[in-house]
């Protein structure tokens, strides 16, 4: 089971403040100390746009010091994908908005573009020496519904997963970007998209708890063979669109759920709760949420170890 931690870049970019690079630092370290083995560190946008960001490159150059941690990036671009070789993540991740509405408005492209974009860039990294090629994923954004569109017509988002993988992706993800999904259309999703992709291709799922199904959610995924779980530390970054709910999934409370099911993430929980204080001093106006975190675990609580 790896759980993917993408705090630092799903839930800083959300945020108002900037997290001074020192705490971001601090943060990936104590993470991957509690035994979290990916970590996505950081987007190549552009500075004006996510000024929150501007220091990506300076965050994956410290974060691959961290031995044995898998440092990935978010990247919406060719350009992008230069700075990530350039710093040296292991991992890009291009997310395609399966709505061409939120695709045109978000990055003004079209689907046809963004799948031109990761031909080029599947095309750049293949002629990269072994150790410096990351390992590529196409990320289907909005495939459980967009905030402009509505539901995304299956045959669109199949269609699309099949173009990002003859583009030259490694990878196909899915991300429930507007936190619609829901245990049924999860299970669904995953079974679709791998019958056109293949099990193997289709291996993490990015998903929201925008609704509070995010739990929900993440389980019906595990039951299908999912095994990479995107989550945030505190569901950091909340929802613009939804006050009072968090915006991923909060890691603790997920890795809390595989931990007591006999699941093993390889995470010490007691170690990850203690991460929470250095995200609080770097973003003190963002609220952090988990039940977890406030209960605490139960008396006599052992983990799958
Ligand atoms: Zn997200």
């Amino acid at each position: 089971m790896l759980i993917s931690e993408v705090g630092p870049r799903d839930g800083l970019q959300n945020c108002a403040a900037t997290m001074p690079l020192d705490i971001k630092k601090k943060w990936i370290a104590a993470e991957a100390a509690a035994g979290v083995t990916e970590i996505e560190v950081g987007s190549f946008v552009s500075r004006k746009l996510l000024p929150q960001m501007a220091d990506t490159g300076d965050v994956v150059e410290f974060a691959k010091t961290i031995p044995g941690l898998t440092v990935a990036v978010l990247v919406p671009n060719m350009r992008g994908a230069e700075a990530a070789v350039a710093a040296g993540a292991h991992k890009v991740t291009l997310p395609l908005s399966v709505s061409e509405t939120h695709s045109l408005k978000n990055i003004r492209r079209t689907h046809d573009q963004v799948i031109d974009e990761a031909r080029a860039i599947a095309e750049y990294f293949s002629g990269l020496p072994a150790d410096e090629r990351p390992h590529f994923e196409g990320s289907l954004s909005t495939a459980f519904g967009c905030t402009l569109e509505g539901p995304i017509e299956l045959s669109t988002i199949l269609r699309l997963a099949e173009r990002l993988l003859e583009a030259g992706c490694d990878e196909i993800g899915v991300s429930d970007t507007t936190g619609y999904g829901d245990p049924a259309s999860i299970r669904t999703m995953i079974r679709e998209v791998r019958g056109v992709v293949g099990d193997d291709k289709l291996q993490g799922v990015h998903l929201h708890n925008t609704r509070g199904l995010g739990l929900a959610n993440a389980l019906a995924a595990f039951e299908e063979g999912i095994t990479t779980f995107d989550s945030s530390l505190g569901g950091l970054g909340g929802c613009p669109t939804a006050p009072g709910a968090s915006g991923n999934i909060v890691t603790e409370d997920l890795v809390f759920m595989f931990e007591s099911m006999g699941v093993a993430t390889g995470i010490d929980l007691e170690k990850l709760l203690k991460c929470r204080e250095i995200v609080a001093a770097g973003v003190p106006d963002e609220e952090l949420y988990g039940f977890l975190p406030r209960a605490g675990l139960p008396l006599g609580f052992v983990g799958a170890g």
